[in-house]
């Protein structure tokens, strides 16, 4: 799994940051991208990489404010014109289709592949065979989701010197014994799945918040995520001004990575009055609460290995 941001910005682009925007590549988990929220000009983004917008199959938008949605017409026609013909499905609040759908009308836009929108409710919005993703509504001032994807635990590898000593043959038997079903040999002998499969290891947990004042729903969505994505328009000094316009402080998404018991805490969603100069204290005021706190920028790229974030 790789988390590349897009835009960082707040609810102006700035030379250093775009609008919203988070590409989730899961090509090792699934073959798929999610994007998470498509501001302004996320297609321009997108052009300085080698993401693949016909690649991407799902949408998941936290809320109807521009800076989270204005892309979206423009990135949906270029998949089209890029040749993309996969379905793609969109999740996001009510008003969504038909923001999407009358904009299309309008423009005569007609797209070459087939578009669903699911409206998100709370709780499970999504399950496959590896993921669950779940949405809660935060504390916005207009009506906004954080989503959390859970993969699903992944199945033990066959431990191959165990599997020779019990002398199974090589074929359909060991595919058995992978899928956890207990296997008779020839010889009448029984073989556990579980003597010759390593335990499942554990997936990973990732929590996209949106747009919020600092809120219970953002530490049960962040409850012991590894990755924890969290907006952070405004700093220590500003905590009343923030919750006045539903938006939280560095310190603040720092409490509740910690609260939540989370692994690692990126700091999105930074407001253009916080220049370059400012950031190292900006990114310490978090760490002084939550150190595995690091701060995200446009076209940074985090890797998940091996239970760790790696940039
Ligand atoms: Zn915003
Ligand atoms: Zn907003």
């Amino acid at each position: 799994m790789q988390l590349h941001f897009l835009g960082t910005g707040a609810g102006m682009p700035s030379k250093e940051r775009n609008t919203s925007a988070l590409m989730v590549k899961l090509l090792e988990e699934n073959g798929e991208m999610w994007l998470f929220d498509c501001g302004e000009a996320t297609q321009h983004q997108i052009l300085h990489t080698s993401l693949k917008p016909r690649k991407v199959t799902k949408i998941f938008i936290t809320h109807l404010h521009g800076d989270h949605i204005f892309g979206l017409p423009g990135f949906l026609s270029s998949r089209s014109f890029q040749g993309g013909d996969e379905p793609l499905t969109i999740y996001g609040p009510a008003g969504l289709q038909q923001w999407v759908e009358q904009t299309f009308a309008l423009s005569k836009t007609h797209l070459t592949y087939p578009l669903q929108f699911v409206e998100v409710h709370e709780g499970v919005i999504y399950e496959d065979d590896k993921f669950t993703v779940r949405a809660s509504e935060l504390r916005h001032v207009v009506p906004c989701f954080g989503y959390r994807i859970e993969q699903k635990d992944l199945p033990g590898e066959l431990l191959m010197d165990k599997v020779q000593s019990y002398g199974v043959p090589k074929g359909p038997l060991l595919g058995q014994l992978k899928k956890g079903q207990d296997i008779a040999l020839d010889n009448g002998t029984i073989i556990q799945a579980k003597d010759v499969v390593a335990p499942p290891k554990k997936g990973f947990t990732l929590a996209i918040l949106g747009d919020t004042k600092y809120c219970e729903q953002a530490i049960s969505l962040a409850e012991q995520a590894d990755v924890v994505v969290h907006e952070a328009t405004f700093d220590g000094s500003t905590t009343d001004l923030a919750a006045s316009y539903g938006h939280a402080t560095n310190v603040e998404a720092a409490k509740v990575a910690s609260k939540a018991g989370a692994k690692y805490l990126l700091l999105n969603h930074l407001s253009a009055r916080f220049l370059p100069h400012d950031l190292p204290i900006f990114l310490a005021q978090a760490q002084a609460i939550f150190p595995q706190t690091f701060l995200t920028s446009d076209q940074a790229v985090f890797y998940w290995n091996n239970n760790n974030l790696l940039f």
